[in-house]
């Protein structure tokens, strides 16, 4: 079991003046910052994130909507960090997402769903080493 997850605060979450309120639900979930910044993803490295939806058929407007504005990108630790947090984030599609997680609180839709949250601990490091040098680890 690892103790680390990666995040993104998206755009319409960031665009909507959200990422406060998200980043404090998150620290009184009991994570710890572990890497933190504000980036705005080129197409080309957005698309290279989600390479793995690339026969979706919604992968166009996913790589056009994670380039369309700045993000949050961050490194968190917490014990469990990857289920628990996806617990914290609810379900992709913030209409099925349980009252009181990230999704149904700030996100509009599926595609513009305000987070994003490692679905494993393999990915989680793949995720945090794609966002962030050794350097900026901590
Ligand atoms: P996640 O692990 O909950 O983020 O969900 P997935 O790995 O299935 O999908 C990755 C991301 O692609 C989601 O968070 C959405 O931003 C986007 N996405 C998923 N399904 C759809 C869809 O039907 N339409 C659009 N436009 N975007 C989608």
């Amino acid at each position: 079991m690892s103790n680390r997850t990666f995040t993104m605060i998206k755009p319409d979450a960031f665009r909507k003046g959200h990422s406060g309120a998200i980043l404090d639900q998150i620290l009184k979930a009991g994570y710890q910052i572990k890497a933190m910044k504000m980036m705005k993803l080129s197409a080309e490295k957005a698309g290279e994130f989600y390479a793995v939806h690339k026969e979706r058929p919604f992968y166009g407007e996913l790589v056009e909507f994670m380039s369309s504005g700045p993000i949050v990108a961050a490194i968190l630790e917490k014990d469990n960090a990857v289920e628990d947090f996806r617990k914290l984030i609810g379900a992709t599609d913030p209409a099925k997402a349980e009252e009181g997680t990230i999704r149904k609180q700030f996100a509009a839709s599926v595609g513009e769903n305000a987070i994003h949250g490692s679905d494993s601990d393999a990915n989680a490091l793949i995720e945090g080493s794609f966002m962030f040098s050794g350097l900026e680890q901590f």
